[in-house]
């Protein structure tokens, strides 16, 4: 098998172009081609340009690589990945598809048109290149027809899901001529180079994700009709509340597109029959949305619409827009006090509007899973696992099943008169009352009659199985101190929100006496909550301010600051494995260690003004080591662009939108590495610390940093003088600013004094205590811990 170093996406729509930007982001140079223009535009006819004019003819994917830089989310993880990027045309550049080592088709959902560009291809790409499509539905072995030998073995279907750089499943869908071999590579490629989570389907309508999901949000539009819920009432119960995302249902097709959706639902009904077919009709009123262009985000208005700061909702009867109201009923109430195990259970068997909406919704779509089972997949285990990575679900349909009781539930379907495919029921008469159990610690999933294992993943490491495995070394109620195996531990944080506190701190100074003092290699400073750390605990900090009980807060800081040079200074390698929001205490912690592994998708910043504070865990000094460090060696260098960039980078708060840009803003360096399977994190996290410690490893030297002095603090108080005479700041983020700059500067010394770390961090104490000491510094971090956001005062 060649190995996949290059790459063509054919088509720069929507998916082509999302597709390209995540090759890119990854490293692997992508041609990008699409159709040549028959028709000049105006700015073209103005510019004297002829259609043979390669600018004309390639405007098409130029145009989209164009519109990655301004799209939201954003394709590209930093705004250099374009430059692998190379716009061509379909005519002038099929040569060039001799040279890549995988082509992707991403053109209109046609099977026409996809057939057009697969001759084309199969003319003009090398023996043995793979080739794939990324329909969300054709037959891949339609496609396939016609094709030469070689180009069918090294054919399949490979189903990226939108965004690209952002949706985890990439479906595989193999003919049945597709080389095994290129199957598996596929598969291992989709996972540890694209960071997917790659599930196999079968070459059957809209393959596995599209075809439950479909079915799930048209029955619940059905439900919705006939039972007169409203449009926000329906979303107020089927997104977070049951696990699910946050846009629920109606949000997410408006998300989606309306049109794209009718396409989506129309592949299945044209390509089924009977009972089945009818299950996937399209609504009168959603076509007549679709005709009238009521399409959602990409026309401003769907089953939403903003008017104002209002947002309304679509009467389905009328096709006029309403208030919107949410969905009351006594078992959400219960549900939201329930264990979010026992959320869906309290729910689906509640005899309320919010009990019969979500099980009469939920029951058939559990029922059509399992008639799909062998059709569109194996087994259970790969719908559950593509619902859950394609749509953000907490649970896939066979899971959900088994959390509200599969006895219970199956005893009520009957009842009701649905009818429960046999193998359900043949599996609970052998006995067997759930699709999922537990067996010497590994988790099984029923299939034909038995339980089979999950396969063991060395790259994915479970915190909770290996504690379930292993006793915890040490635990209090911040954080716990676990064996990884192979010499290396792990500090996982778990309070509410990953907040730091006394506690994290006290386990931070445990887990490095215990690598120090024991056979340890070294450890990983990592966890698998929603976020790495959203910081220190904010609403401890400001009870303690406001009970003036500064002499306290002054050790605590102190405490904070010196955990952190441990890690520093720890005699054994610490890595640091950040992912999400890892913010204010979150890149305290992680910018000491030894070397950082982030996940890609790693929101990295210094954000305490916006709590009217600046960093106090020594995050200034950290950052300005750490902006220093990348300076050329031995050659003279500008100190003050360093003291500017560390004072911009924490005076705007600036977050990273990935772990790329935080390493182009200094919190990464060159030398910390980028996971691209947020899954495979703590893994590559360990191998760190695995391969520093082979290396011989020794605690960094402690050297003194040079600072740029009173004059430089003039020059950067300059720059927030200049901002409050043109009206973007107030005068107390002026305060802050000009405390910031006295810590970043070192304070009133000579420019290019050298000083130690701690003259830094003692500096650092006392500006954070002093702002700490602030009215509106209280009112800022009150308004943060009361309504989420930060207030400009
Ligand atoms: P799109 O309309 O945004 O882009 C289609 C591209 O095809 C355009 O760049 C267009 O110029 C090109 N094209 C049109 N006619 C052509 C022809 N005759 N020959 C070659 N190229 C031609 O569509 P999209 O949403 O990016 O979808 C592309 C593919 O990805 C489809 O197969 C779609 O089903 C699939 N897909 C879409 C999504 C989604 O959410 N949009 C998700 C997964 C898969």
């Amino acid at each position: 098998m060649r190995d996949i170093q290059s790459a063509a996406v054919i088509g720069s729509g929507i998916m082509g172009s999302g597709i390209a930007a995540h090759l890119a982001n990854i490293g692997i140079p992508t041609l990008l081609l699409d159709i040549v223009p028959n028709e000049l535009t105006k700015a073209e006819k103005e510019k004297g340009l002829s259609l043979s004019n390669r600018a004309v003819r390639n405007r098409l994917a130029d145009e989209a690589i164009k519109k990655l830089f301004k799209q939201k989310p954003a394709p590209l993880t930093k705004k250099e990945n374009a430059g692998l990027i190379t716009a061509g045309n379909l005519e002038d550049d099929l040569e060039k598809l001799s040279q890549v080592d995988w082509i992707i088709e991403v053109v209109v959902e046609n099977l026409d048109v996809k057939k057009q560009v697969f001759e084309k291809v199969d003319a003009h790409r090398k023996a043995g290149t793979i080739v794939s499509s990324n329909t969300s539905g054709i037959s891949v072995e339609a496609m396939a027809e016609g094709r030469s030998d070689d180009f069918r073995k090294y054919f399949l279907g490979t189903h990226f899901f939108n965004p690209p750089r952002y949706l985890k499943l990439l479906e595989i869908i193999p003919t049945k001529d597709t080389l095994p071999e290129v199957v598996d590579y596929m598969k291992t490629f989709g996972e540890d180079v694209l960071g997917k989570g790659v599930v196999e389907a079968k070459d059957t309508p809209n393959f596995i994700g599209n075809r439950i999901g479909t079915f799930g949000l048209l029955q619940t539009v059905q439900v919705m009709l006939k039972d007169g819920y409203s449009i926000s009432e329906v979303d107020s119960v089927t997104g977070t509340l049951i696990g699910r995302a946050k846009s629920a249902t109606f949000r997410t097709l408006d998300v989606v597109g309306l049109d794209t959706f009718y396409h989506v639902a129309n592949n299945v009904y044209n390509n089924v029959e009977g009972e089945e077919k009818e299950k996937f009709s399209f609504p009168d009123f959603m076509k007549k949305m679709v005709e009238k262009g009521l399409l959602g985000s990409k026309t401003k208005q769907g089953f939403f619409k903003k008017e104002g700061k209002e947002i309304l909702q679509l009467n389905p009867e009328t096709l006029e827009y309403e208030p919107r109201q949410k969905l009351q009923a006594p078992s959400i109430e219960m549900a939201k006090q329930a264990k979010r195990s026992e959320r869906l259970k309290t729910l689906v068997y509640a005899d309320d509007r919010a009990g019969q909406l979500l099980w009469n919704t939920m029951a058939p779509s559990f029922i059509y899973s399992a008639e799909k089972v062998g059709e569109i997949a194996d087994n259970i285990y790969a719908i559950d696992q593509a619902m859950k990575w394609g749509f953000g679900w907490e649970q896939g349909p066979f899971e959900s099943w088994d959390s509200i009781g599969l006895e219970k539930s199956v005893a009520k379907m009957e009842e009701e008169g649905k009818t429960v495919p046999q193998w359900v029921k043949d599996m609970l008469a052998a006995g067997h009352t759930s699709f999922y159990k537990k067996e010497n610690g590994k988790l099984h999933y029923y299939d034909n009659g038995t339980y089979v294992q999950v396969a063991d993943n060395p790259k994915v490491i479970h915190l909770a199985t290996v504690k379930q495995e292993k006793e915890v070394i040490k635990k209090n109620s911040g954080a716990s101190l676990i064996d990884l195996g192979d010499g290396v531990l792990n500090l996982e944080f778990h309070s509410q929100n990953n907040a730091l506190g006394l506690d994290t701190i006290q386990m931070i100074n445990n887990a490095v006496d215990e690598i120090e003092q024991g056979d340890y290699r070294g450890l990983v400073i990592g966890n698998q909550g929603k976020n790495f750390c959203v910081g220190a605990n904010l609403a401890l900090m400001l009870m303690e301010a406001q009970d003036d009980n500064f002499f306290e807060l002054e050790l605590t800081i102190r405490q904070f600051q010196d955990a952190m040079m441990r890690i520093r200074y720890a005699k054994k390698p610490v890595v640091a494995a950040p992912f999400q929001m890892s913010l204010g205490g979150g890149a305290e912690v992680a910018m000491p260690a030894a070397r950082i592994q982030a996940s890609s998708e790693t929101y990295m910043g210094l954000v305490e003004v916006g709590v009217g504070l600046i960093p106090g865990g020594g995050g200034n000094k950290e950052l300005y080591r750490r902006l220093l460090e990348r300076m050329p060696k031995g050659v003279n260098f500008d100190l003050q662009q360093v003291a500017n960039k560390t004072f911009e980078l924490i005076s705007m708060a600036t977050v990273s939108t990935s772990a790329h840009e935080a390493q182009q803003n200094g919190f990464l360096s060159s030398d910390d590495g980028i996971s691209f399977n947020g899954d495979h994190l703590l893994y590559d996290a360990k191998q760190q610390v695995i391969a520093l410690s082979e290396q011989g490893y020794r605690a960094p030297q402690r050297k003194k940093l040079p600072v740029v002095g009173e004059t430089g603090y003039g020059t950067l108080l300059m720059a927030a003088k200049t901002m409050q005479y043109s009206g973007y700041v107030s005068d107390h983020d002026v305060l802050i600013a000009s405390k910031l700059a006295y810590v970043i500067a070192g304070g009133r010394l000579p420019f290019g004094t050298e000083v130690d770390e701690q003259y830094l961090l003692d500096l650092e104490r006392e500006a954070f205590l002093s702002l700490l000491g602030e009215r509106k510094t209280q009112e800022r971090m009150q308004h943060m811990l009361v309504k989420g956001k930060p207030l400009r005062n």
